[in-house]
Formats: structure tokens, C-alpha cells, sequence
């Protein structure tokens, strides 16, 4: 069984034309048939994800994609999501028809990977029908690394791989809990049981603090909203941190005393995918919200959204009373992250805990591009229900940035 969620796993992901064997090295890559292969031109159509250890790196996501030269209305489309499945990843394998020159879609793909910093290497497929010398001045002019390679003769497969291994980003972020506790703290966690929360489990990021507070050697201690007075009361001292659900922020904070550390999973989950500096940044302008400003919820996975949907109801119905003003809301999710922010005045994130740390980035980036501030769900409600900047106090950054205001 796969432990490790597939947001916090590295993603490399296949890019290159119709036909030029992706399918092929994805599953040459496993040792398995994942993807359908077919001499068929862009039998892939949606992105393909598979969780994998690639030893000795790790855990990682593979992310096979639609051709480049896509054609069609479909096939722009398919192009889009291509697009979006490379911005989220880590790393990339542009795949060549080793019989082949550049054509004008991979020069601009190139572009493309080097515009947004992402690392790749080139695999030359099919040297089984020789390689065009052509090619190789091509990517030599790239300056690019590449492995000649053949899934039908499983040649340069290995090399390929450990090539990989050695140029896998390692960044992992800043942990969720771990440099905010010491051994043998308490730490409470508080977890409302609603319409809202899944059935029979946890969500991600009260799963993945447990497990990380547990390696730390504190005790952890997890209760609903309503029993948080009856712990407190029963704990002979009080604990050394408390981490709340976002929307039992109010009620958390009047129980908690103010001399115990309180914040809440959301801004962990900020600091830790994202960049909490510029989340914090981004409240600055919540009092200057109009009339018809327009603003973007964007959450990172698609879910069936409830009768009182965080993202569709509770947030837009906070904002409008906290600001007293008439805003205009739309709402993507997914990997649906507009191309163009130019019309919002302000970005709400979810706390994209499906979303890789890079993919996070990248978003947040986006958003500075076009000079638009963007918050997380979690700072938002506790801006809005008066409990930042004592939900922010355990993040040294984030107080000083809040300073600036
Ligand atoms: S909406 Fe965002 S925070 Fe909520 S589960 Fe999906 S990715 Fe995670």
C-alpha cells in the first residue's frame, strides 16, 4: 500500500508530440503496462497519474500527458491540461521520435519549461529506426541533457532512471508541526465532526500533523469542538500548542487560555505547501474591498460540494458581511487555476493539501505576475472572525510581516 499522499510525492511528468512513445516510457519507467499504447496518435488523452518508488530516491508520481501538437477543439483542450499537469509538477522527460528534427510545438515547449524554471531531460525514443544527427546539434544547441533510448528494446531505460534520481528536486518545504514542538509536549487538536468532514476518516492535513506530532514524541491529544473545555479540564497542566479546524476558530480561541500557542491547520498547511509571508500580505486588502470587485476561490481538488460548501457559501457569506460590500465570486477547482487573474482583486485558496508544494508555488507565483493578493482559506476565516494575528504568533515570518501593516 502506498503511504505517502501523492501531494507530498516529487512529480515527473512524460511531455513531447503525438506518437513519440510517452505511454511507452511511462510504462517502461514502472515495469508495467499503466498507460495504453497504441500506434494511434493521442490515444492519451487526460493526464495519467502513477504512485511508484524510484529507488534509491523514493516516492514519486508518474504523469503521462496528452501530445503537444493536439489538434482540434478537443485537442486544445487536452493541450490546456498538458500545460497544467507540467506547471504542477517537478520535474520532466520531454520525449523525442529519435528519427525526427525539433519541430516548432517542442522548440516552444522548451521555451515553455525553461520560462518556469522546471528541470528536465530529453529522452530520444525509438533509436531502434536510427537517430537523425540533426536532432542531436538541436538539443546540443539546448544544451540539454539527453539519453538515447528504446521501450521497444528496453535500452537506456536504467541510465535514464538513475539520471533522474540524481536530478529529482529535493526541496520538501517546512514541515507542518515538527520545528514547533519539543518531546514530550502536549498538543490538543481540534477536529469539528460535521455535514462537512468526510465520513469515517480524517482529512489530509489532521492526518499527515498527527503522524508528524507522533514522530516529534509529544502526546497528542484529538477532540471534537465541543469536548475542547472538558480536555482542557482534565489536563493537569496546560498544553503546549493547539491546533484547530478554521471554522471553530472563534469558539477555540475563548476557550483556549492566551498564553497557550493556538493556530489552526490551514495555516500550518500554508506555511508548509505555500508561503505564509504572502498569504499574511495578502489581508491587507480585505478593507479595501468594493463594490462588484470581483474574487477568485480556487480550490485544488474537485469534491461534490455541500449545501453550506466552505468555498461556495461560508466564505463568500463572511466576506460580504465582513466587508459590507456586494462581491462577485467565482470558484474553480482542480487543476482549473485561470490563465488570466487580471480581473480579480484577490485570490482565496483552499489549503491545497492534494496539491504538490511546487504546484502551490507556482499558483502563488501567478498570482504575483499579475499583482493580485492571494490568501488561504485558514487566514482568511481567522482574519475575519478577529483571531489574527493570535492564530499567526507561533511563525515568527508571519508576525512580522503582519507588523507591516
Ligand atoms: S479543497 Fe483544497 S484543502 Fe480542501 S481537500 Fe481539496 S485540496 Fe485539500
Amino acid at each position: 500500500m502506498n503511504s505517502v499522499p501523492n501531494s507530498e510525492r516529487r512529480h515527473i511528468v512524460f511531455v513531447g508530440k503525438r506518437n513519440v512513445g510517452k505511454s511507452s516510457l511511462v510504462n517502461a519507467f514502472i515495469g508495467q503496462d499503466l498507460c495504453i499504447v497504441s500506434e494511434v496518435a493521442g490515444t492519451t488523452t487526460d493526464p495519467v497519474k502513477k504512485a511508484m518508488e524510484l529507488l534509491p530516491y523514493g516516492p514519486i508520481v508518474l504523469v503521462d500527458t496528452a501530445g503537444i501538437d493536439d489538434v482540434g477543439e478537443l485537442g486544445e483542450k487536452r493541450i490546456s491540461k498538458t500545460i497544467k499537469a507540467i506547471t504542477s509538477s517537478d520535474f520532466a522527460i520531454v520525449v523525442l521520435e529519435a528519427s525526427e528534427q525539433l519541430s516548432p510545438k517542442e522548440w516552444e515547449l522548451f521555451s515553455y519549461l525553461n520560462k518556469i524554471s522546471i528541470p528536465y531531460v530529453i529522452a530520444v525514443n525509438k533509436i531502434e529506426f536510427g537517430i537523425n544527427q540533426l536532432l542531436l546539434s538541436e538539443i546540443k544547441w539546448l544544451n540539454a541533457t539527453h539519453f538515447e533510448v528504446s521501450c521497444a528494446e528496453n535500452v537506456g531505460i536504467d541510465a535514464l532512471k538513475r539520471k533522474v534520481v540524481r536530478l529529482l528536486p529535493n526541496e520538501i518545504g517546512p514541515p507542518l508541526i515538527s520545528d514547533l514542538v519539543s518531546q514530550g509536549d502536549v498538543v490538543v487538536l481540534v477536529v469539528p465532526i460535521d455535514l462537512g468532514a468526510p465520513k469515517g476518516r480524517l482529512i489530509l492535513p489532521q492526518v499527515q500533523t498527527i503522524r508528524e506530532a507522533l514522530d516529534e514524541d509529544t502526546i497528542v491529544v484529538v477532540a471534537k469542538d465541543k469536548e475542547l473545555r472538558s480536555v482542557l479540564y482534565n489536563l493537569k497542566n496546560p498544553p503546549d500548542l493547539v491546533i484547530t479546524d478554521s471554522q471553530a476558530i472563534m469558539r477555540v480561541a475563548a476557550d483556549v487560555p492566551e498564553n497557550v500557542k493556538l493556530t489552526t491547520f490551514s495555516i500550518l498547511m500554508a506555511r508548509h505547501k505555500g508561503d505564509l509571508q504572502t498569504f499574511v500580505k495578502g489581508l491587507r486588502v480585505i478593507d479595501e474591498l468594493n463594490d462588484n470587485d470581483k474574487i477568485l476561490i480556487a480550490e485544488a481538488c474537485t469534491h461534490h460540494p455541500q449545501e453550506d460548501d466552505i468555498g461556495r457559501v461560508k466564505i463568500p457569506r463572511w466576506l460580504r458581511s465582513y466587508t459590507k460590500k456586494d462581491l462577485q465570486f467565482d470558484v474553480t477547482s482542480g487543476l482549473d487555476f485561470p490563465n488570466n487573474l487580471s480581473d480579480y482583486k484577490l485570490i482565496i485558496h483552499c489549503g491545497g493539501c492534494m496539491l504538490t508544494r511546487r504546484a502551490m508555488k507556482m499558483r502563488i507565483k501567478e498570482s504575483q505576475i499579475f499583482d493580485i493578493p492571494i490568501v488561504n482559506y485558514g487566514i482568511l476565516i481567522s482574519y475575519m472572525h478577529g483571531a489574527v494575528p493570535r492564530a499567526l504568533l507561533p511563525f515568527e515570518e508571519a508576525i512580522e510581516e503582519w507588523e507591516k501593516r
